[in-house]
């Protein structure tokens, strides 16, 4: 087998293997390892994804495409509902994909790319040299052995070892993560064009819980707590969404469970280190106030290979060249759009449920669908600028 490539990409979620397609492309030697049997299962996700910024990325694919939504609706702990056009909705809406056939579909089109790619294989480890990371140790069906590249990328998820192995410090704390519990649901009185959203202390807190219709009468409901709110009114995120499907959906049949953390911490300090890069939620490069991961995990992937070829080209691989060519260009990008969403949660979070009731009556004339988000933001600022303060800075 062979053991040595230009650029080896651990784990095959929508970041890595956007990463190991582009850097295929560019003609670069790639290796992608999977330490799942089946690439994409089990999912761990809602499945909602905003269509135009998909569309960047992969030709739209009716085989994972589940619902294909008109917008959203969310609703304030007294039912207040806000009912938004799509465009405006926020990187979680517009399609609900099938992710056990997307991630493949993704693998594939690394592998077509010219990528190989390696399932049931897991990094154990990095192997470490004069401070550059040169390749990892991999573990399949029992044997371990040795793989060397110039460069490793890290796109091994929210669980990620291969940013602490490379010193990189990705530790959460507990405000900095959403712990979620999610059912798909059948049989059910499920309204199949909008997704749905429903916040408050009581029901979410921190966070909030989410009916995402995928097609043929199912849906994924689901919930996130930030883990600082843990324990609030009830044990754990499974208890407050039991209550909420009991009393929403009285006749649902659970046909699926997903339990699992979102990163909400908004950017950390670093991303890279002499001969590797991290990306998606290994990089917690998810959204902090939607917990949305997919396309900012396809977005930095796609730099990440970039980066990968620019860097192996030039010859150096140092943290300072992928600092310039990785870097610099996610935290332009993807990370302002994070550093702006860890303003709103950390303003949002601290309002009581009269506070959102009062935010949602605030908007009910105003006219969505000409808006952005930034634009939306500002009209309840407007609206409430006590209540809002923080969001000051954005405007
Ligand atoms: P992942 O998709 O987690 O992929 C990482 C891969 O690395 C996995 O396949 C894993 O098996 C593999 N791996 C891990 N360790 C190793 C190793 N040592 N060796 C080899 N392979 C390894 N985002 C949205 O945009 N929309 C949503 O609606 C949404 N809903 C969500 C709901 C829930 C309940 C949860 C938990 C998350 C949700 N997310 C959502 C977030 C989204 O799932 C992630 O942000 C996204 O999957 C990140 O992609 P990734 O490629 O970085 O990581």
């Amino acid at each position: 087998m062979k053991d040595k490539y230009d650029v080896l990409v651990i784990g095959a979620g929508p970041a890595g293997s956007i990463a190991a397609k582009t850097a295929a492309e560019k003609g670069l030697d790639v290796l992608l390892i999977e330490k799942r049997q089946e690439i994409g299962d089990p999912v761990r996700c809602a499945e909602g994804v905003n269509k135009e910024c998909l569309k960047k990325h992969v030709e739209i694919d009716k085989r994972w495409i589940c619902a294909d939504l008109k917008g959203s609706c969310i609703f304030s702990p007294d039912g207040t509902k806000i009912e938004m056009a799509e465009e405006i909705s926020g990187g979680e809406v517009g399609y609900v994909l099938e992710r056990k056939v997307f991630d493949r579909a993704l693998a594939e089109h690394a592998a077509t790319a010219g990528a190989e790619v390696r399932v049931k294989t897991r990094a154990t480890g990095l192997i470490i040299e004069d401070d550059f990371v040169k390749g990892a140790r991999l573990m399949h069906l029992g044997k371990e052995y040795e793989v060397r590249a110039s460069i490793v990328i890290g796109a091994d998820g929210v669980e990620s070892k291969v940013g602490r192995w490379a010193g990189i410090d990705t530790a959460l704390k507990p405000v900095d993560v959403e712990t979620c519990a999610q059912y798909l649901i059948a049989g059910a009185d499920i309204n199949q064009e909008y997704c749905e959203f429903y916040i408050g202390n009581e029901m979410a807190p921190g966070g909030y819980v989410w009916v995402f219709p995928k097609g043929g009468g199912k849906a994924n409901v689901g919930i996130g707590i930030l883990g600082s709110k843990m324990g609030k009114f009830k044990p754990r995120p499974v208890d407050y969404l039991n209550d909420f499907v009991q009393k929403k959906f009285p006749d649902a049949r659970i046909v699926e469970m997903v339990f699992g953390g979102v990163p909400v911490s908004g950017s950390i300090e670093k991303t890279s280190v002499n001969g590797l890069m991290l990306v998606g939620d290994a990089a917690r490069q998810s959204d902090p106030i939607t917990g949305g991961g997919i396309l900012n995990a396809m977005d930095a992937g796609k730099l990440a290979g970039e980066a990968a070829y620019e860097a192996i080209s030039a010859g150096d691989v140092s943290v300072v060249k992928l600092e310039e060519v990785y870097e610099k260009k996610w935290r332009d990008t993807v990370g302002h759009d994070i550093d702006m969403s860890l303003i709103v949660k950390n303003c949002f979070i601290n309002l009581t449920d009269d506070d959102l009731d009062s935010l949602a009556h605030s908007l009910k004339d105003v006219k969505f669908e000409r808006m952005s988000l930034l634009d939306l933001l500002q009209a309840l600022f407007k609206a409430n600028k006590k209540l809002l303060w923080d969001l000051r800075v954005l405007f």
